[in-house]
Parts: structure tokens; C-alpha cells; sequence
């Protein structure tokens, strides 16, 4: 190991003081590599809502300032001593979470995601030693080897990138749920999560309806592998598709009319949840009874999960619709975002930082 990473490493961000303040190129401090760790050039990092929702401190708990992002994939420049997974000039990729305690029985079974400890968030957590943790929205990152994931040789870094979170968030779930042949399947909001969602209960053999605000996503739904395509500002839709879904999955930001959907299970459907809007839902609990259906919900996905969603992705073809910004474009991507106006994820191009 050179002296360089005994030694912290300085890197650029884009950080945000306090809640919803505008984005500020600045710089922060990397940990030294311990043993089992990784330092990672990164080169692409994707915009997810929930880099919103937490950016304007929507969930409340916010710790500024913030360098979000969690759909990052680099290159490894240098690795610990220990390090035996993955050597300098790998493609890796780093989600939502970046350390667990390991020894809790999610930690042991894979699920890390809900570790009794606590996971520690890729941003906005506090580290296990007591150091804010800080995400992709930067050049570096040191993340121990049990965290990072291999990126597939067939799938470019930037393509890759929003994987990270929007590909296992939605993957995890229609695998759980059994997604594949002779099921019918919703995906509701054709946005950065939907439009892998579809991809993805394709690839799995579903037969895949697509449920978006309007009809401006049709042909790119379609095409994406969509067998159907709904408006939902159309009440005819829901009258249509009453009783037709085993599995809805909603990725939605913002609170929708539970019971609508609930309607359109079958017996023993089931609506889950990935979309996380601040606010608490509501729904009657006769739209369950009448249908035995049930309401779900779901956080990412385990480190082994993802690891296998990035060679299914490779495998299938599934390849996110990107559109690449600059760092400086940041701050109206995020207003974009909240219009629903992008097709179908923003990456930010981190050499431009
Ligand atoms: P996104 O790109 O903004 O997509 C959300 C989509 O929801 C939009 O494209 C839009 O689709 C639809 N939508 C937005 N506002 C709506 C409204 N008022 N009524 C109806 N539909 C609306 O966001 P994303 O990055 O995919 O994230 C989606 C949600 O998932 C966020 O809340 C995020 O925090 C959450 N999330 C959860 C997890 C988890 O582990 N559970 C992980 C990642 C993200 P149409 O234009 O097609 O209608
Ligand atoms: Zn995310």
C-alpha cells in the first residue's frame, strides 16, 4: 500500500449545508483504508428521490451538511491490506448501505438491509465510529470490501449506476413476491425505480401492466417490456382492471388512494410498497378483508441480492434509461425530479466535478 492511503484522502463533493439548501461544490476527508477496505474513484452516481426526500429533511432526522447518493459505480484505486475480493481497475458498485453489525440474523441470512443494530446508511447515518457517513455525490469513496459489489464487464459504469438502489429495490420484491410466469404484474409510476421495475418483472416472466399519471410514457413503457399501459387520471382504468393483479408494486413518492389500488388485486394479491412518501397512508380496511389481500412494504435489498440483480441485469439486458448531468446541474435536476421530468434517471458524470 502506498503512503498515500495510510493517509486520509481529500475528495469533492457536492454537499448541502442544511435542508433544502442549493448543492455547493466543497471538499471532505476520506477515512484512512483499514484493512478490509476499499477506495473507489468514483465515476458515476445516480439521482434518487430519496436523495430528495432526504436532502429537504421530508423524513425529518436530516444530518447536515449532506453529500447524498447511493447508486455509485467506480473503479477500485487502491484496496487494504486484507482486501481478497477485488483488486485495483475493478468495476464496483456501492447501494444504500455501507456497514451492519454482521452477527444479528438478517446480517447472517444476507439482509443486512435490516440489521437489529442499525444499518449504516451509504449517507445520513452515523457511522459505527461516530462519524457522519457521507454518499456518492463525490469523487472518493472508502467502503469496507463486504459492501461493494461487482459491476458486470456488459454493463457500463453509468448505466450501472442507478442498479445500485433503483434495480435491487425493485428486484428484491418481485423476486420475494414471486414475479414470473403466470403472474400479472403492476408496476405504479413509470419514474427512476419504475422504469427498471418493468424491466426487471419482464426479464422474470410476468405478464407486466405499467400504471402511470398519464400516457406520456406509453411507447417507452412498452418498449421497456410492458405487455399493458394505463392512465390512472383516468378513473376508467381502475374500473377496468378491477380484480386483475397478483402483485402491485407501488414506487410512488407521493400518497396515492390505497383503496383504488387495493381494488385491483385478486384474492390473496398483494400491494407493496417501495415508494416512501412522508406522509402517513390511508386505506379502509374492508378493501383487505373482501379480497384476503394484503398491503406490503420493502427496504432494498441485501448485499448477496444485489450481487445477483447485477448479473440477472447483465444476463437479461436490463439497462436503466440514464440521462447524464453535469455536477453544476444538480440543483435543477432535483426540480426536475419533483415534476416527474425525467426519462428515467439522472446520472451525474463525476469527472465533471
Ligand atoms: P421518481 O423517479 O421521482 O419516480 C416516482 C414516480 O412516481 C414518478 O416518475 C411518477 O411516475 C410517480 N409520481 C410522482 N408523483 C406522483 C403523484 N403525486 N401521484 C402519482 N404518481 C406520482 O422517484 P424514484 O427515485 O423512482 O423513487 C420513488 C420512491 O421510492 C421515492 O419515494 C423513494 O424515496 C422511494 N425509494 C424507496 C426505496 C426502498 O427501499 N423502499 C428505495 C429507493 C427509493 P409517473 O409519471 O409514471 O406517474
Ligand atoms: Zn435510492
Amino acid at each position: 500500500m502506498s503512503n498515500n492511503q495510510k493517509n486520509t484522502t481529500t475528495t469533492g463533493v457536492l454537499s448541502a449545508r442544511s435542508a433544502k439548501a442549493p448543492f455547493e461544490r466543497t471538499t471532505i476527508e476520506r477515512r484512512a483504508l483499514r484493512a478490509d477496505d476499499i477506495l473507489i474513484d468514483i465515476k458515476f452516481s445516480g439521482v434518487c428521490h430519496s436523495d430528495i426526500h432526504s436532502a429537504y429533511d421530508e423524513w425529518g432526522g436530516g444530518i447536515f451538511p449532506m453529500v447524498p447518493g447511493h447508486e455509485i459505480a467506480g473503479v477500485v484505486e487502491a484496496v487494504g491490506d486484507n482486501v481478497t475480493k477485488f483488486a485495483v481497475g475493478d468495476h464496483v458498485g456501492v447501494g444504500c448501505f455501507v456497514d451492519s453489525c454482521g452477527e444479528c440474523e438478517y446480517c447472517q441470512s444476507g439482509e443486512e438491509q435490516y440489521c437489529t443494530k442499525g444499518v449504516i446508511n451509504t449517507y445520513n447515518s452515523i457511522d459505527y465510529d461516530g462519524k457522519p457517513t457521507y454518499g456518492g455525490y463525490s469523487q472518493k469513496i472508502v467502503v469496507k470490501e463486504s459492501f461493494v459489489v461487482r459491476i458486470p464487464d456488459s454493463l457500463g459504469l453509468d448505466v450501472a449506476a442507478p442498479l445500485l438502489c433503483a434495480g435491487i429495490t425493485t428486484y428484491s420484491p418481485l423476486k420475494k413476491w414471486n414475479a414470473g410466469s403466470g403472474k400479472k404484474v403492476a408496476i405504479v409510476g413509470v419514474g427512476g425505480l419504475g422504469h427498471v421495475a418493468v424491466q426487471f418483472a419482464h426479464g422474470m416472466g410476468a405478464e407486466v401492466t405499467a400504471l402511470s399519471q398519464g400516457m406520456s410514457k406509453k411507447d417507452e413503457a412498452i418498449k421497456l417490456g410492458a405487455d399493458h399501459y394505463y392512465a390512472t387520471s383516468d378513473p376508467n382504468t381502475f374500473k377496468e382492471l378491477a380484480g386483475r393483479f397478483d402483485l402491485i408494486l407501488n414506487t410512488v413518492s407521493a400518497n396515492l388512494d390505497v383503496d383504488a389500488y387495493l381494488s385491483m388485486l385478486r384474492v390473496d394479491g398483494t400491494l407493496v410498497n417501495v415508494g416512501a412518501p412522508a406522509e402517513a397512508d390511508k386505506y379502509h380496511v374492508f378493501s383487505l378483508i373482501m379480497g384476503r389481500r394484503s398491503i406490503a412494504g420493502s427496504l432494498v435489498g441485501g448485499i448477496r441480492e444485489t450481487q445477483e440483480m447485477l448479473d440477472f441485469a447483465a444476463e437479461h439486458g436490463v439497462k436503466p434509461m440514464i440521462e447524464t448531468i453535469r455536477a453544476d446541474q444538480i440543483n435543477e435536476a432535483y426540480e426536475r425530479v419533483l415534476r416527474s421530468d425525467v426519462r428515467y434517471r439522472f446520472v451525474i458524470d463525476i469527472s465533471t466535478m
